[in-house]
């Protein structure tokens, strides 16, 4: 007889025939095979024992008076309690077109009348096998979510103690640096100290920007409150573009906005999507060059709102795109190496974009300029 791995040891198997010769028959060979047996003479009395014995495989009659197999299977399928167990068609020898309908509605074997016994307890065993090793490979799969998601948190709350603890001391330092530059100091020593001072608070600066960078990143992507409320998609934008006017032109730079007509009601979190499309017009800013264009533009279509920033300024290459959006991802510029940047911005707008349901997405091209467009569900607005 065919030895059985440990896995299907008593394992539960429901056989159904109407036939009860042929019931007793599996029966007796399956429990030789060390499984446990539920027996069914038709459908009905199949999908009960299903839903109560919960067995590991169901071996099933295809003709029967009533419900037929294939019925049962169907139903077995379409139940999320018994959907996973495998189902094994019994089928006279010479009918391929059960065979497959079998295949269709969800079998996964077949054995043929009559039946040869060691062929059966085979392909029973190896069904088995098949989900076991399913299961084991699910289980693996959740303990890797698990451990994702929990270094995941560590990750976060790391961030957010060390960032945490590194803004104190940098006030600190620009508290003390404010004091020294009121200090008499003899006048040869002046220019010194002021240059002394100015290095100091820029890096200072430098410093505190990227430290709330992070606690921001780390903040947005989990666990930051966001509170949707319905808001004029318009008035947002043109809030958002009125406070860069000023900068643009200082750079001569235009910057133009072209919000979307009628009702441009949305439901988001105000604060965080003005803080999306500063971000995106501060980047616009930041690379493209003097005299250059920045427009953005909205529109409203279905359920959704497209906002997009766009500008000609230096682009960026089609192997840096893709990445722009990864934490602390900054392309080496060989024409604009010196603005200074975190990395950290864009991936916060996606946190942000992303955890409002929506996403973002970069068109851009070397020295022609880039498009980033941002895609949100206007949310329920009524
Ligand atoms: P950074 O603080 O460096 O600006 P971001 O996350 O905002 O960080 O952007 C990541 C990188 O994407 C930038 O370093 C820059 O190389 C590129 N980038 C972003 N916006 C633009 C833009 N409008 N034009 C060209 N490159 C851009």
């Amino acid at each position: 007889m065919t030895e059985l791995p440990p896995a299907h040891f008593r394992a539960d198997v429901l056989v159904v025939d109407d036939n009860q010769a042929n019931l007793r028959l599996l029966t007796d060979v399956l429990s030789s095979g060390s499984y446990r047996v539920h027996e069914a003479l038709s459908g009905p009395d199949a999908l009960r024992l299903a839903q109560s014995a919960r067995p590991d495989l169901v071996l099933l009659d295809i003709s029967m008076p009533g419900m037929d197999g294939f019925q049962v299977c169907e139903r077995l399928k379409a139940d999320a309690c018994t959907r996973d167990i495998p189902v094994i068609f019994i089928s006279a020898l010479s009918d391929t077109d059960d065979v497959v309908r079998g295949f269709e509605v969800g079998g996964v074997d077949y054995i043929t009348k009559p039946f040869k016994f060691r062929e059966v307890l085979a392909r029973i065993a190896s069904q088995l096998t098949l989900v076991h090793q399913r299961q084991e490979i699910e289980a693996l799969r959740r303990q890797d979510r698990q451990t994702f998601e929990s270094l995941s948190r560590m990750k976060n709350e790391f961030i957010r103690m060390a960032t945490h603890d590194l803004r104190n001391p940098l006030n600190v330092i620009l508290g003390y640096t404010s004091v020294l530059e009121r200090l008499a100091v003899a006048d040869e020593h002046r220019a010194l100290m002021d240059e002394a001072l100015q290095a100091i608070n820029g890096n200072v600066e430098k410093m505190r920007k990227l430290v709330t960078d992070m606690l921001d990143l780390a903040q947005m992507e989990t666990s930051w409150q966001f509170k949707p409320a319905p808001v004029s998609l318009a008035g947002l934008l043109e809030k958002a573009v009125g406070s860069f006017h000023l900068i643009a032109e200082q750079k001569g730079i235009a910057l133009s906005l072209t919000p979307p007509a009628g009702d441009t009601t949305v439901v988001v979190d105000a604060n965080a999507i003005t803080r999306v499309v500063d971000n995106l017009i501060v980047n616009a800013l930041k690379y493209t060059p003097l005299g250059g264009r920045i427009a953005v533009r909205a529109k409203l279509r279905g359920q959704y709102a497209i906002i997009q920033v766009g500008d000609n300024g230096i682009g960026i290459p089609p192997e840096d795109a893709p990445h722009v959006f990864d934490a602390f991802y900054r392309v080496k510029q060989a024409n604009n190496p010196d603005v200074e940047g975190t990395g950290l911005g864009l991936s916060i707008v996606k946190a942000i974009v992303e955890r409002h349901g929506g996403r973002i997405d970069v068109r851009s091209k070397v020295g022609a300029g880039s498009v980033f467009s941002v895609v949100l569900p206007r949310g329920s607005r009524s």
